[in-house]
């Protein structure tokens, strides 16, 4: 039996990273409830509003239970906003979060003018043994920095010198949008990791 992997759907670009997921041949689900997270064997949490979608996590009692789950080793990437619900801190905010990533964050960091951006990002993991590394187009969009890593985390990509891509044994979360791009690279890295 292979794996399911769900995807945060409260809010949010849910469907393109089930879109993204479904490319590389992997069975992947929305998930809105508790029941749901505990029919996956790993989780996405998507791009969005990180301050709505920990504010929904408690409403509908789901936040506990995920950290839980994620605690005791299930397998998750947040990108953008679901990196920032992952880290321990957020810079001068006391939302909602999961706190599973030892980190701490600074929300729309790259400021106002470069609101958006689009970069070619030097991402060695994502080459497989015998694969020559080639950058990855990453998008990002009110995308916030990693500041502060503890010692459990690795930093897999910097721009100017701020961690935009980070793992921590299971936990794995960027900065930028891969499931906004054709290139399927970082969920294959991820699937990898559920492996
Ligand atoms: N700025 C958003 C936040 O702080 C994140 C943006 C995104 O996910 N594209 O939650």
């Amino acid at each position: 039996m292979g794996m399911r992997i769900g995807v945060l759907a409260l809010q949010g670009a849910f469907r393109e990273h089930v879109v993204s997921l479904k490319r590389l041949g992997v069975e992947a689900c929305e998930v809105r409830n508790l029941r749901e997270i505990d029919s996956v064997d790993a989780m996405v949490i998507p791009g969005g509003e990180s301050t709505t979608m920990g504010k929904l996590l408690t409403d509908w009692g789901m936040l506990t239970p995920l950290r839980t789950r994620i605690e005791a080793g299930m397998p998750v990437y947040g990108s953008c906003a679901g990196l920032i619900l992952l880290c321990r801190e957020i810079e001068n905010s006391t939302q909602p979060r999961l706190g599973v990533l030892d980190a701490v964050v600074r929300r729309n960091a790259f400021g106002r003018q470069v609101d958006s951006f689009e970069t070619l990002l030097d991402l060695p993991v994502l080459a497989r043994q015998g694969e020559e590394h080639q950058p990855f187009p990453a998008v990002f969009i009110r995308a916030p920095v990693i500041l502060q890593v503890g010692p459990q985390v690795d930093v897999l990509a910097e721009v100017k010198g701020q961690a935009v891509a980070v793992r921590q044994g299971h936990i794995l979360a960027t900065s930028f949008h891969p499931e906004l791009t054709r290139d399927s690279r970082m969920h294959r890295y991820f699937l990898d990791m559920c492996s």
